[in-house]
């Protein structure tokens, strides 16, 4: 380790100029203490800073980087792209090369494609409520969607209740028609659809909730949405933002096999520049302008160096591919639960697939108020002991634990090093 001076004199610069000196919260650090570090290169699994130390990373940009940092098909298409031009505000060959890669790898029958994962739910769901001319919304506690308004509602007093705003700048008028549920309820959700069920336009949901640690669905739960929204005429809309193309080569319903009416990807699909979509159905995909009623657009949506690293990602990711993030998930989890037991660190890690997090609470959470019962300062220490022995976790006790095809051995075996430091810092936390 060479210290944290260059990164402490960046975020001080940052501070100045940039609100809390970041771009996104959760990269300042604010849950876990500390100096946020400032990235200069990624490699592989290794991630290196403005001050020379090089880290395992477990984050990979929060999901997208699933054949690893600079993967060399991904940068050779990139640049190849950026050769041609970087943005024609005209359609691209690549575009249609990308909608039909992820329509033939998940069940939605056409795409359009955005810039961010906020844009694809904000667009899917103007698009249920445009194509079901209804106005109200379900959503789950602890599921995120991105920063979109209308999904920015905490849940009221009482189980089915109208979403409160969940922070200032969002009016009550903007949440009065989100219903906020308890996730995994299934008594909630059928009081909401027997009370509201003529006027809810969506039900919007995570693939699997991964936004308050890995909760996976009880297992008729996505099922029961999907027959609950199929009798009273609401659309389905899966999330799948996170999951997509990386819980498996079909995303979560790879494995669960419940489709969306309406689906939203982002993430691995855009290999790490800003691509995103939403699909579905084709009757409701087409009452999108210029085909239907539904205005939405984007200057840069199918930009042709997003779509082309998207595209090299997708291709890239094979069954090979899937199989080692598969198996290095189960490694580390394993890993990281054997170390904090033999520390004695009260924990549960919880897995769907390859996807898994560690919370730091005895109970199993199936919903966002028993993830919140967690350690979180526990966490913290965890977390820091974890990053001086060059292993870069989610700076959260709430987040997925990411794994990349370019986790190899060495890398892994330096995560694996690293742990039992982490749970005997944790433990005396
Ligand atoms: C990351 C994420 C989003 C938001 O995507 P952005 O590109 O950050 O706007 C939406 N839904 C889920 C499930 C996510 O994990």
């Amino acid at each position: 380790m060479t210290g944290t001076d260059r990164s402490q004199q960046l975020f001080d610069r940052a501070a100045e100029v940039v609100p809390g000196g970041v771009n996104s919260p959760v990269r300042a650090f604010g849950a876990v203490g500390g100096t946020p570090r400032f990235m200069a290169s990624g490699r592989g699994p290794y991630l290196t800073d403005a001050d020379g130390n090089e880290y395992v990373d477990l984050v990979c940009s929060w999901g997208p980087l699933i054949l690893g940092h600079g993967h060399p098909a991904v940068v050779d298409a990139v640049r190849e792209a950026a050769g041609h031009g970087t943005s024609y505000g005209a359609p691209t060959p690549g575009e249609v090369e990308l909608a039909e890669e992820i329509v033939a790898r998940a069940p939605v029958a056409k795409v359009r494609l955005v810039n961010s994962g906020t844009e694809a739910t904000m667009s899917a769901i103007r698009l249920a409520r445009g194509f079901t001319g209804r106005s109200k919304i379900v959503k789950f506690a602890g599921c995120y969607h991105g920063h979109v308004d209308s999904l920015l509602a905490a849940a009221g007093s009482g189980v089915a209740t109208f979403g409160l705003p969940d922070t200032p700048g969002v009016t009550g008028a903007t949440t009065a028609d989100t219903i906020v549920l308890p996730y995994n309820d299934v008594a909630a959700v059928e009081s909401a659809f027997d009370e509201h069920g003529h006027e809810i336009a969506c039900v919007i949901t995570e693939a699997v909730p991964c936004n308050m640690g890995v909760v996976p669905p009880l297992p008729d739960f996505n099922a029961l949405l999907k027959r609950l929204c199929e009798r009273s005429g609401a659309l389905l809309v899966v999330d799948e933002v996170l999951t997509g193309f990386r819980a498996s080569r079909s995303g979560w319903y790879g494995i669960e096999g419940v489709p969306g009416d309406l689906m939203t990807f982002g993430k691995v699909m855009g290999g790490g520049l800003p691509a995103a979509a939403f699909g579905g159905r084709a009757d409701v995909m087409d009452h999108l302008a210029p085909a239907g009623p539904v205005y939405q657009a984007g200057t840069l949506s199918g930009n042709p160096l997003a779509t082309a690293a998207g595209l090299a990602t997708l291709r890239g990711a094979t069954e090979e591919v899937y199989a080692a993030v598969d198996a290095a998930a189960a490694l580390v989890s394993r890993a990281a639960s054997e170390a904090l037991t033999r520390a004695g660190v009260p924990h549960h890690a919880q897995h769907a697939g390859n996807l898994f997090s560690i919370f730091f609470t005895e109970e199993p959470v199936g919903d966002f108020a028993a993830a919140q019962r967690q350690d979180s300062k526990a966490y913290a220490a965890f977390f820091h002991a974890a990053l001086d022995r060059g292993v870069y976790l989610p700076p959260s006790a709430y987040e997925v634990w990411f794994l990349s095809a370019a986790h190899d051995e060495a890398a892994l075996d330096r995560v694996l090093a690293a742990l039992p430091h982490a749970a005997r810092a944790a433990a005396v936390s």
